[in-house]
């Protein structure tokens, strides 16, 4: 069964107003899929009937086979990771925010996971908290390298499906081509579900989606979707 897959899914805020309108995709296991659109286009919507923060209004969302509706949310939650775009990390060092977010997780998990995200080196930085200005001192990471941590965070658990949101914001060329790299390295080990920002990031998914009003409109692969448009 696929990682993840929407089937015919509905969704609104507000009665009669439909945000998401019969929505059909699959996330295959270790796949890679890229979801584009415009602001507004139910992206988001999107990532939180994938995490089961609602439910559809019609339709199914379905993870490895079982219909999410039907697990507690505790259970799926627990094989779903989900970064947002500006994820918040907390006080202390890179290396404490892992233990934070994992306290039962073992030294050799935690090393995969900073390896995995190419923090290796930086376990001692001081990421800054909530509150801390960017550039002052005990804000010593970068804003790709915060990105990284909040994935290596959701890493820690292992999870069958990693839903990114990759920022927008400004990168600067290496720290794009980093989480790039981070990006890719992930998805060698567990499916994933990116709304793609970037440029790098669409040509490496194996599918590409394209949203527009709650509805996908296009998917293929980077070079199809070039193609036909
Ligand atoms: P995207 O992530 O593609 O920018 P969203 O999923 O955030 O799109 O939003 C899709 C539509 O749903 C937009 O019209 C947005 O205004 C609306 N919307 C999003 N969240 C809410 C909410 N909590 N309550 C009401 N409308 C919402
Ligand atoms: P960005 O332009 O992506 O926000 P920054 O200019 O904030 O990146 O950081 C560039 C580099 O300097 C990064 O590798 C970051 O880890 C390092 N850095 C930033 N602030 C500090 C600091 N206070 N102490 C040590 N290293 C820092």
């Amino acid at each position: 069964a696929a990682a993840l897959e929407f089937r015919d899914v509905w969704f609104s805020y507000r009665p009669g107003r439909p945000v998401l309108r019969g929505v059909s995709f699959q996330v295959p296991r270790r796949g890679h899929v890229a979801l584009i659109g415009p602001s507004g286009a139910g992206k988001s919507t999107v990532f939180a009937l994938a995490e089961r923060f609602y439910e559809p209004d019609r339709g199914v969302v379905l993870a490895d086979g079982a219909d999410v509706a039907a697990l507690g949310r505790a259970a799926h939650r627990a094989r779903i990771g989900l970064v947002e775009q500006d994820c918040p990390v907390l006080d202390g060092t890179l290396r404490d925010n892992l233990r934070y977010a994992a306290p039962d997780a073992g030294d050799g998990e935690i090393l995969r996971a900073v390896a995995m995200t190419n923090l290796t080196g930086l376990v001692a930085r001081l990421p800054g908290g909530l509150d801390a200005p960017v550039g002052e001192h005990g804000r010593e990471l970068s804003g790709g390298e915060r990105q990284r941590l909040a994935i290596a965070r959701a890493l820690i658990a292992r999870p069958g499906l990693l839903l990114l949101d990759e920022p927008t914001s400004h990168l600067d060329l290496e720290n794009e081509l980093a989480l790039h790299r981070t990006i890719e390295r992930t998805s060698r080990h567990c499916a994933l579900l990116v709304i793609a920002h970037r440029f790098t990031t669409v040509r490496a998914a194996a599918r590409v989606l394209v949203l527009e009003e709650g509805t996908i409109t296009a998917s293929g692969t980077h070079d199809e979707l070039l193609e036909s448009s």
